[in-house]
């Protein structure tokens, strides 16, 4: 496999074949993100015939007993390259590799929105079965802040686009990313986000500050300070306390959260509650996933 650079997927494409198709990110300005930052990762879509040839690759490996039955489009948003080119991607999968069952890509409210409904219901059919949205807050200062490129209202926009498509839509939250001052109003934000686009599947991370980037740098001119454990606890509280999910698949088991929950909501919230309120009661650092085992 033709791989440049670090490639970053999400925890459930552990087991998929990972087809990098461009490199990087086409916005590269989020304040606290540094996973594209190298120079050979500016963004750029990669030539047909390296992806050709990965694909071939991938192909003979079922002669060796590997079954490839997932794949993931990498890097960054994959999914706002021209649609002609994702269309040959897919087919070409479908015609050299036909055990694949789903593919996955990264996507944000940009990318979605620039495609139409028709254009995302073909790549529906042409095996596309899962979109993950880096949606990080539902407060619009926060998203401003942070330089995240699309608005809530974008958000939403765009779930129900993938929704109409019939494309599972993952999302992700970042806790923490308000800092202490905005740290209930981004919460209470999210929660209400997460409720308009009630998507089948949600991972709250927590906010990382990484060296480089403008956050860290805000961070150590004190301009940001991010909320200690107990204070993202809260924000998680807040945000599966206000849930009114259909039916979602609800994770904080990301290797930067302080405490895991895998939770199937509603069915799960009483539960859940019950927990985070004992933990925040308690404020017993035994109660929390020892710093080391953390990946920060
Ligand atoms: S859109 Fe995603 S990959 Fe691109 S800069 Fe923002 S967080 Fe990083």
């Amino acid at each position: 496999m033709d791989h440049i650079g670090q490639i970053f997927r999400p925890p459930s494409e552990a087991e998929s074949l990972l087809l990098q198709i461009s490199l990087g990110c086409s916005h590269n300005k989020c304040t606290y993100c540094a996973m594209y930052d190298h120079p050979d990762q500016a963004f750029r879509i990669k030539k047909w015939d390296t992806i050709a040839a990965d694909i071939d690759e991938a192909a003979t490996w079922s002669a060796r007993g590997v079954v490839v039955r997932r794949v993931f489009l990498c890097d960054g948003d994959a999914l706002i390259l021209p649609q002609d080119f994702l269309e040959k991607v897919m087919l070409t999968l479908r015609e050299k590799i036909p055990t694949v069952r789903r593919v996955g890509i990264y996507g944000d409210a940009r990318s979605i929105l620039r495609k139409t409904p028709a254009q995302l219901q073909r790549l529906k059919e042409l095996g596309l079965g899962i979109v993950y949205h880096g949606v990080e807050s539902g407060d619009e200062e926060v998203l401003s802040q942070v330089q995240k490129g699309s608005s809530a209202a974008q958000a939403v926009e765009s779930a129900q686009l993938l929704k109409e498509a019939g494309i599972r839509h993952s999302v992700m939250v970042m806790l923490g990313l308000a800092g202490i001052q905005g740290s209930h109003r981004h919460a209470e934000a999210t929660a209400k986000i997460l409720n308009a686009m009630d998507p089948p599947f949600v991972g709250a991370l927590t906010t990382t500050l990484v060296p480089g980037t403008p956050l860290f740098e805000q961070a150590q001119n004190g301009d940001f300070q991010l909320p200690d454990p107990w204070g993202m606890l809260e924000e998680l509280r807040i945000i599966i306390g206000n849930s009114n999910f259909t039916r979602c698949r609800f994770h904080s088991n990301h290797a930067s959260n302080h405490l895991p929950l895998s939770l199937n909501l509603p069915t799960d919230k009483e539960k859940a509650m019950g927990m985070l309120n004992q933990v925040l009661d308690r404020r017993d650092e035994s109660d929390l996933k020892p710093e080391f085992l953390r990946g920060l």
